[in-house]
């Protein structure tokens, strides 16, 4: 038996609830794989069935009356006639035998009388295209997901755009949204801070009803937001547009694993707290001692509540404040050297602008060899060479090395390399440094050392502080950049391309 495929859909057709052609033919070809049928020709046509003379349908009628074919494939009795003409024509050749088989995922049809009947009901009845309806909302709500387009109620930061049937982005919704994932990822922030700063920026719109605590996770976990979609326990990449990068997705979702799900909200007054520990692993607790002069001071000290300690120096706020200030000489650049700097930087980067190209024409080959994978995935799937269950887990594979290869397109094509990105991020924290000196902001300070170090621990009166790369070098330097402003040795980075990394955000 051979089979012509024929989709039809009409642009005055005004019902939106029929497949688009491409969707029509999606589900045939699917169809045609699972019942072994053999498809010789596949015929589309954008006309209306009401009046006779569609050209692509006298084709199939004449391919069939040559013998070329002998069965048609279409989804829906109404694809292929909706006026009696056509009807007739068709009853009439299966009654000659030249069309020994009518195949329709959506409806059964066998060449005996009754079923003659039953077809003729369906070619001239709008009320079965009626009952057909449901059956096509849901599939069009699957074709919508494989064109990329998300089928529900649109995300927070979207908008479901009833014009174009697509989703929008609404900007100051996914301004919020970026933030949220953005303050998560410094990890300074807990599920419930997150909530209450939703609510606090929320408050001057009403449309915005704020947020509940239980939804920030949603939200944070959600790959919507780097472009993909998840329906069904399938991964579909998206067309509506990101709101982060898949690199920030990624570093929260890192976060909230190493945070697990209970949190305690970080409340003192002491500016240091939470900076050091005690050599014992203990944590450094502070504390306000009045003297009987009536002075207040603070001091710190570990909190002994590892075991035995060897540490019984307490440590006073202002000793320790001058040590962290000294660190942070070490690592300040002023605000004229930066701009020089980030010059020289901004030199850099037209030149491995120029490098970079070779490498995107690199990626950009290997991005084409996913897309053929996939598309190669898709036949062995509908061949039935592998199962709905490993394909989709194959596909979900394949989908996200295309975005983590679109992505690095991307970051080559605007920024050049992704060292530089880094370097003026770190170059501008050094001057943040300078700042957070010159304003004297004690708990900034805090959390300026917690970025760019671990493992601070306070011994012997001391604030030992290991800062990561690049900042151990800068620091190592014994002091920011000379006078002459030669760049030390984190600027050959570049160069030797050894990026820096864990830089904070
Ligand atoms: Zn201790």
């Amino acid at each position: 038996m051979k089979y012509i495929l024929y989709a039809r859909k009409s642009t005055e057709d005004d019902d939106r609830q029929i497949l688009s052609i491409e969707a029509q033919i999606f589900e045939l070809k699917e169809f045609a794989a699972k019942e072994k049928l053999e498809i010789v020709a596949s015929l589309q046509e954008a006309k209306t069935a009401k009046e006779p003379g569609r050209i692509k349908f006298a084709e199939m009628l004449a391919l069939i009356e040559r013998g070329k074919a002998d069965g048609i494939l279409s989804w829906n009795p109404d694809r292929l006639a909706r006026n009696s003409v056509d009807g007739g024509r068709i009853i009439h050749m299966i009654d000659r035998g030249l069309i020994k088989a009518l195949k329709f995922p959506t409806f059964w049809f066998e060449p005996t009388p009754q079923g003659l009947f039953m077809l003729q009901i369906a070619f001239g009845q709008s009320k079965y295209y009626v009952d057909a309806l449901r059956e096509n909302v849901t599939r069009g709500m699957r074709q919508k997901v494989r064109n990329g387009v998300w089928p529900s109620k649109a995300p927070l930061g979207y908008l479901n755009n009833p014009k174009t049937r697509g989703i929008d982005v609404n900007t100051e919704k996914a301004r919020k949204v970026k933030k949220l994932f953005e303050l998560y990822a410094t990890g300074n922030y807990n599920l419930r801070e997150l909530a209450e700063w939703y609510m606090r920026v929320s408050t001057k719109s009403n449309l915005d009803k704020g947020m509940y605590i239980s939804q920030v996770p949603k939200i944070l976990q959600n790959v919507f937001y780097i472009g993909l979609m998840k329906y069904k326990g399938e991964i579909f990449q998206g067309t509506h547009e990101p709101l982060i990068s898949k690199k920030l997705f990624d570093r929260v979702q890192e976060i909230m694993r190493e945070k697990g799900k209970s949190q305690k909200i970080k409340k003192h007054n002491f500016a240091f707290l939470g900076l050091m520990k005690c050599p014992c692993s203990a944590a450094i607790t502070a504390e306000k001692k009045i003297k009987p002069s009536g002075r207040e001071y603070i001091y710190y000290r570990c909190t002994k509540k590892k075991g035995p300690c060897q540490e019984k120096y307490f440590l006073r706020d202002e000793e320790l404040y001058k040590q962290v200030k000294s660190f942070l000489q070490k690592v300040s650049l002023s605000s004229q050297d930066t701009k020089k700097v980030l010059a020289e930087l901004e030199k850099d980067e037209s030149r491995a602008k120029e490098e970079a190209k070779t490498t995107v024409q690199n990626f950009k080959t290997e991005l084409t060899k996913i897309e053929a994978k996939l598309q190669k995935l898709l036949d062995v799937y509908l061949n039935e060479v592998i199962s709905a269950d490993d394909y989709k887990v194959r596909k979900e594979i394949l989908v996200i090395q295309k975005v983590g290869l679109g992505e690095k397109i991307t970051d080559f094509e605007q920024i050049g390399l992704s060292w530089l990105e880094p370097a003026r991020e770190f170059v501008l924290s050094l001057n943040q440094a300078s700042k957070l000196l010159e304003f004297e902001n004690k708990s900034e300070m805090t959390t300026f050392l917690k970025n760019i170090g671990s493992n601070c621990i306070l011994q012997n009166r001391q604030l030992l502080f290991s800062p990561k790369i690049p900042y151990d070098l800068v620091a190592a330097c014994g002091g920011p950049m000379p006078k002459n402003l030669q760049f030390p040795l984190w600027w050959t980075w570049g160069e030797s391309d050894s990026r820096p990394g864990n830089l904070p955000a």
